[in-house]
């Protein structure tokens, strides 16, 4: 049982495990980015390198712009944590860029790569599957949406509902365990450790014990 308050502690500790689920899709996001840029400036097609097509160069355009922003909203909610946990609407408004942006990122990104990106022999398929994951994990989408708008229009909702605090949705245990790949465990744990620097220490205490109890899915033995 929860003490009085506890469930608002509760939930302040969700805003920083979420900034940690938000920083995972963007490392995906990210490793898919890199992974298709280093292909298509090797690849040849019709005597041309890929990335001589403009049809691909805007599609990197486009998956940079939304890493570069997914990254920005992201630090705002860690660095705004100075006095305490990050606040809920920013962590809201990061996730849901950060989880849409890696999703899309590494979908294009597997695009661009073809027949091979589809493949398992490439980690790009993977980023795809493990972000859409991530859309749903740790308050889907949709959820956070509602959170988001709870704050716009929140005169209205607190006299239509004549209360001020919406559930969570109710959690279950559902397939969390995907296998992890190394090569991408690092470059979350890269994401991870550029969040611990902006995050105030008490936040970043309870996002690397968040991180240790998921267990061996996710090991960063340099923060644990
Ligand atoms: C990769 C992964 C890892 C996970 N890890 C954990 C974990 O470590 N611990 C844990 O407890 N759980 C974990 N989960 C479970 C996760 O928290 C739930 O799957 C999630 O909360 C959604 O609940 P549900 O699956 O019951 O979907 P439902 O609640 O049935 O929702 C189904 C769909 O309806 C939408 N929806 C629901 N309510 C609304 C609404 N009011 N307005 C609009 N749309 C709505 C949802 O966004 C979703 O798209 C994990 C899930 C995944 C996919």
């Amino acid at each position: 049982m929860l003490k009085e308050g506890g469930f608002k502690k509760q939930i302040a500790g969700f805003n920083v495990e979420r900034i940690g689920n938000a920083a995972r899709s963007l490392a995906l996001g990210r490793y898919a980015y890199e992974r298709a840029r280093e292909w298509a400036m090797q690849r040849k097609q019709f005597g041309r390198l890929l990335c001589e097509f403009q049809g691909l160069q805007w599609k990197f355009a486009e998956m940079k712009t939304k890493l570069d922003a997914g990254q920005l909203l992201l630090y705002r909610a860690a660095a705004n944590a100075d006095r305490g946990f990050p606040s809920a609407e920013e962590t809201a408004i990061a996730k849901v860029f950060c989880n849409q942006s890696g999703f899309e990122v590494a979908n294009e990104a597997l695009q661009v790569m073809g027949g091979l990106g589809y493949s398992q022999e490439e980690l790009v398929e993977y980023c795809v599957r493990r972000c859409r994951g991530w859309m749903i994990a740790g308050g889907s989408i949709e959820i956070l949406k509602n959170r988001i708008a709870e704050g716009v229009c929140r005169a209205q909702l607190l006299a239509a509902a004549g209360k001020g605090v919406k559930r969570e949705a109710d959690r279950s245990q559902a397939g969390s365990r995907l296998p992890v790949s190394p090569k991408t465990e690092l470059q979350a744990a890269q994401e991870i450790e550029d969040v611990l620097r902006v995050l105030s220490p008490r936040a970043s205490k309870v996002l690397i014990t968040r991180l240790a109890s998921d267990g061996p899915n996710w090991r960063f033995p340099k923060l644990l």
